[in-house]
């Protein structure tokens, strides 16, 4: 075994730095039991740069699932299992870095390239963290595991519980179900509840069932999922052969990507796989931005949103729990957090259709969030950016054909500007006066 490979030590630490008290990697844990922070995994270190970078690049050569992973080719860098046998993957991650130079000049930037995370099995980044979460519920021997979701997150976890034939629990809001999402959870076998609560009561609840009937969660505030959302920032620094950007950013909701980036690159510095930080830009809808608000007012106090409101409904979150941790996260990049209109993010997400990309609407924040950053000189017209393109087009395709025939209409009712429209055109069964319209 070289030093690459040879195992770390785990364990679970909380992330309020007054306390940071320390667990055993197998405990059940989402909060601290002293202090009631969230909790994260913590390494004795990662091995030696050179040799696991030498080491991830060989595994794209091979053929061993866990290899094929974009997730666990770089399992060194989130060491929380020591036995690998049980993992499940459906090859998630190894989502390419796309060159996107009209989006590039729609957002202010010489160049841009987008981190397209659409790309999973499910079609959003939650896989790249569910499969981490997953395996931490074999390891356990946990049968069942559950989320409180009407999105991605019940997606996912519904396709990597199945696969790895556990039993999947998804907790709904009733009456307030997001179809196309759902509607995978449902082909994958997930058995789905629809709960007379709002989501805080149902997570309330869920809580006290997973402690009763030995239910394992896979909610956000889970430290596993974040673990394997490093990934995405290992596998984008890989295929820039571990040349730093000078900006990355991403939508944000709950805040765990955000903080799972940020814990990915401090890493990775102090493992000397890259030898400075980038930033870390968030942008919130304007409709679901306490984060925002809560950095740009430079407040004490974070303000849940009562009723958050966005078409991004990826993002429509108003009490995000990993905010302490996205906090810390922006401080110590330097970061920047922007809002956006839904006008802004629909126009953007019709820029990145027209690359040839595509995206959901939440992921669409990034460029329009990108457009305003550089029009306020935070990000300089020259700077290298990774925009993280958090889910595929496909997941939402009303709202695309909303906006293209001039039927979007915002939360609150006002009808959105088809920008850039492109509705179909309805043409008689002749060739004379199709061939004149289309010359
Ligand atoms: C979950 C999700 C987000 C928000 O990520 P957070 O970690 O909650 O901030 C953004 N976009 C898509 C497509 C998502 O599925
Ligand atoms: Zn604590």
């Amino acid at each position: 075994m070289t030093s690459a490979t040879r195992p770390a030590s785990a364990e679970l630490v909380c992330f309020n730095s007054a306390c940071r008290a320390r667990y055993g990697i197998t405990e059940v844990l989402y909060n601290c039991p002293q202090c009631g922070a969230l909790m994260e995994a913590g390494y004795s270190g990662f091995g030696n740069a050179a040799a696991l970078r030498g080491l991830f690049r060989e595994r794209r050569l091979s053929n061993a699932p866990l290899d094929q992973s974009g997730v666990w080719r770089y399992r060194e860098l989130f060491p929380f299992l020591d036995d690998y046998s049980e993992v499940v993957t459906l090859r998630e991650g190894n989502t390419p870095l796309l060159d996107a130079p009209e989006a590039a000049r729609y957002g202010g930037l010489e160049r841009l390239s987008f981190k397209h995370q659409g790309f999973n099995p499910t079609g959003s980044f939650k896989d790249n963290g569910m499969t981490c979460g997953v395996a931490q519920a074999l390891r356990l021997g946990l049968k069942r595991v559950a989320c409180v979701s009407t999105g991605n997150t019940s997606a996912s976890m519904a396709a990597y519980a199945a696969a790895a034939g556990l039993e999947a629990l998804i907790f709904l809001p009733h009456g307030n179900i997001s179809f196309g999402k759902l509607a995978q959870a449902l082909e994958y076998g997930a058995k789905t509840l629809q709960v007379e609560a709002n989501f805080d009561q149902i997570l309330a609840l869920v809580r006290v069932l997973a402690d009763r009937l030995g239910i394992y969660l896979l909610n956000s505030v889970n430290p596993f999922r974040i673990e394997g959302q490093k990934s995405i920032m290992f596998e984008m620094l890989d295929q820039r052969d571990w040349q730093v950007p000078d900006w990355v950013v991403l939508p944000g909701g709950n805040l765990g990507n955000v903080s799972a980036f940020g814990k990915s690159l401090r890493e990775a510095k102090q493992a000397g796989l890259i030898d400075r930080l980038p930033r870390l830009a968030v942008i919130q809808a304007e409709g679901a931005a306490p984060f925002h608000d809560f950095i740009r007012a430079g407040a004490c106090e974070f303000r849940p949103v009562p009723r958050p409101e966005t078409l991004a409904t990826a993002i429509r979150i108003g009490d995000p729990v990993s905010w302490p941790k996205a906090l810390n996260e922006i401080r110590c990049s330097e970061g920047a957090v922007e809002k956006v209109s839904e006008q802004e993010i629909a126009d953007a997400k019709a820029i990145i259709g027209r690359c040839g990309i595509g995206c959901e609407p939440a992921s669409a924040a990034t460029l329009a969030g990108i457009r305003k950053l550089t029009a306020s000189g935070v990000i300089q017209p020259d700077a290298d950016v990774v925009a993280v393109l958090t889910g595929n087009l496909l997941k939402d395709p009303d709202y695309i054909y909303k906006y293209h025939t001039g039927k979007l209409e915002s939360p609150g009712g006002a009808r959105l500007e088809s920008t850039f429209g492109n509705a179909p055109i309805v043409v008689p069964n002749d060739a004379d006066r199709i061939t004149e319209l289309l010359e």
